[in-house]
């Protein structure tokens, strides 16, 4: 964050970061088109939520971290806006998940992904981390999507059983449930695709959700009975929280 100037006081603080951070990677070729805009969507449904994590997103952000947790083969899915604005955290959630994480572009070029590999390999080595990145050489097709988004690897996303997809594109995330998979979704709009499509949808900013579930990892135990969990009830929970914010 090297010229970041804004004082933490200040009261759009945490929104200038992550702001900050996407400049920062947008210059270093990390980042599609389209990164900002789908950035803009996010922060304008993150106003709406009141810019905090609601109990039901916290809820099901323990849901998952439970699926997680009891998974055979999770995996962290990334694409550039993920790397940009929580790379440091899904890489140290990777590491306590002991799992890898696979780079998943919607816009895949040579440019991108070695950025993107560049960006989470430096991570890697300043945190000291020990985390299998996958996506470089892909060998193997998500089943239903065309063309180079359906790229991954079979040792990552085909064979894993819980995936984490944050910000990613309905498509994609229909295809891997379509797969059988748990795939657990991070999108601050509950009417998306996405959001729609996920087993367990967390509604909430990724780097919070990121931040909580590295702060609740030691409390989520293997062995715990998943609780019975409604997804469309969670997603209703958020447009309601929306609806009456204002008439509090
Ligand atoms: P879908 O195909 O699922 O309907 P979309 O086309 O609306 O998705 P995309 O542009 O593919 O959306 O992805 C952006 C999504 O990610 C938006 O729904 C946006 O609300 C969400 N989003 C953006 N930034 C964040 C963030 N930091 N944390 C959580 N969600 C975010």
């Amino acid at each position: 964050m090297s010229d970041f100037a804004a004082d933490p006081s200040h009261p759009r603080y945490q929104s200038l970061l992550l702001r900050h951070r996407l400049e920062e990677a947008e210059k270093q070729g990390m980042l599609a088109g389209s990164a900002m805009i789908a950035h803009g969507r996010g922060e304008a449904y993150d106003y709406l939520l009141g810019e905090q994590t609601i109990p039901s997103a916290h809820e099901a952000t323990l849901h998952a971290l439970r699926a997680l947790k009891n998974a055979e083969r999770p995996i962290i899915s990334l694409n550039g806006n993920a790397v940009a604005l929580a790379g440091e955290q899904l890489l140290a959630l990777a590491q306590q998940l002991k799992c890898p994480v696979e780079i998943n572009i919607f816009y895949r070029t040579p440019k991108r992904m070695s950025a993107l590999l560049e960006r989470l390999e430096t991570i890697k080595k300043e945190r000291s981390l020990d985390v299998e990145i996958l996506g470089a050489s892909p060998n193997a097709r998500i089943p239903g999507l065309k063309g180079p988004r359906a790229k991954c690897t079979k040792e990552g996303i085909i064979d894993s059983d819980v995936i984490l997809v944050p910000l990613e594109d309905g498509d994609r995330c229909e295809a891997l449930v379509a797969m059988g998979k748990t795939v657990i979704v991070i999108d601050l709009n509950p009417l998306s695709r996405s959001a729609k499509m996920g087993t367990i949808t967390i509604v909430d900013e990724l780097t919070r959700v990121a931040e909580n579930m590295l702060l609740q990892f030691d409390s989520i135990k293997m062995s715990e009975v998943s609780k019975t969990y409604d997804n469309e009830e969670a997603l209703r929970d958020a447009l309601r929280h929306i609806a009456t914010k204002f008439s509090d």
